[in-house]
């Protein structure tokens, strides 16, 4: 199996909950460890860039990571969805990114594009206008075809850490782990199903701590199956990730959508397994999803957009 590794939000949405003690600094160093000790070079990561807007100081994390031997790509300035907002807004949004990271992303081999959430919006006419703006700014869009929820894990981690919970933050570490690799076999299937071939896979880990604290357990787990780390251009070149995926309203990668088209899909992780997660540490009557839905509310503010969201 080959994988192209990418990373999301080197520096977090704004309200993610955080371990004492982890920054956005500390998250890098993490992952910038186990990429070097895995021998990983030249990884797209795809930042946000409105938390830089708002702390100048934190750029200093993405310089870091370009010094590294690593590149950036564009994933719009406020990460706003964009089922939450018309074309044009997004499109703005674009070169809002470009306004603070321009030579950063200049710098990069390749112009990559990101989708927010890896959503193409609510229609074929809207994803259209973006991708026109998109191909005339010379960006290629690089889409997500294996992903693991791993935000998911945010809170219930920062719950443990702060409450110095060893158990809780020991089976959050190993779910974790665990969840990385069985995810990526099941989108591997899936893409065998649809195209009955292996399907180099372009794999999604977001900057959080527990990427600071076992990403390198994760690479290690991920050679030990057999599994090659390849470029993002090699990736690319596979028509996979050429074709446009149709669009839907629900929470899906191009993977998940193309499935969703064909009658087919990426099986869900058990239900479970994904409560023991989300409800780890969680007081009595408390909503796990609230503070996510929190953080995407406070994007949809600052853009003006239209609250429309499902975790289904
Ligand atoms: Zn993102």
């Amino acid at each position: 199996m080959k994988i192209a590794i990418t990373v999301d939000e080197l520096i977090l949405w704004d309200g993610t909950p955080m371990p004492p003690g982890y920054t956005a600094s500390t998250v890098m160093d993490g992952m910038l460890r186990a990429l070097r000790e895995h021998r990983v070079e030249g990884v797209y990561g795809f930042a946000h860039t409105s938390p830089v807007a708002d702390r100048p100081d934190d750029r200093e994390v993405l310089e870091r990571w370009c010094a590294a031997g690593h590149h950036l790509g564009n994933h719009t300035h406020h990460h706003a969805c964009l089922n939450w907002v018309g074309a044009q807004r997004y499109c703005d949004d674009v070169r809002l990114a470009e306004d603070v990271l321009g030579d950063l992303l200049e710098a990069a081999p390749t112009r990559y594009f990101r989708h927010a959430m890896d959503m193409t919006g609510p229609s074929e006419a809207r994803r259209g206008e973006v991708e026109g703006f998109l191909r005339a700014q010379r960006y290629t869009t690089a889409p997500i075809t294996a992903w693991f929820g791993d935000f998911a894990w945010t809170a219930p981690y920062a719950r443990a850490l702060h409450a110095a919970d060893r158990d809780a933050a020991a089976m959050l570490r190993t779910s974790f782990v665990e969840a990385a690799v069985a995810r990526l076999h099941d989108h591997a299937e899936a893409g065998r199903r649809l195209f009955g071939a292996d399907l180099p896979l372009i794999w999604l880990v977001h900057g959080t701590a527990l990427a600071q604290d076992v990403l390198g357990e994760i690479l290690q787990r991920f050679t030990d199956e057999g599994v090659e780390l390849i470029p993002l251009d090699e990736a690319m070149r596979h028509p996979v990730h050429r074709v446009h995926s149709p669009v839907t309203p629900l929470f899906r990668n191009h993977l998940e959508r193309i499935a969703l088209a064909a009658g087919d899909e990426v099986p869900a992780p058990p239900p479970e397994a994904v409560a023991q997660v989300i409800t780890s540490g969680l007081a009595e009557g408390e909503d796990p999803m609230a503070v996510y839905d929190a953080i995407l509310r406070r994007i949809v503010d600052r853009v003006d957009g239209t609250w429309n969201w499902s975790w289904a």
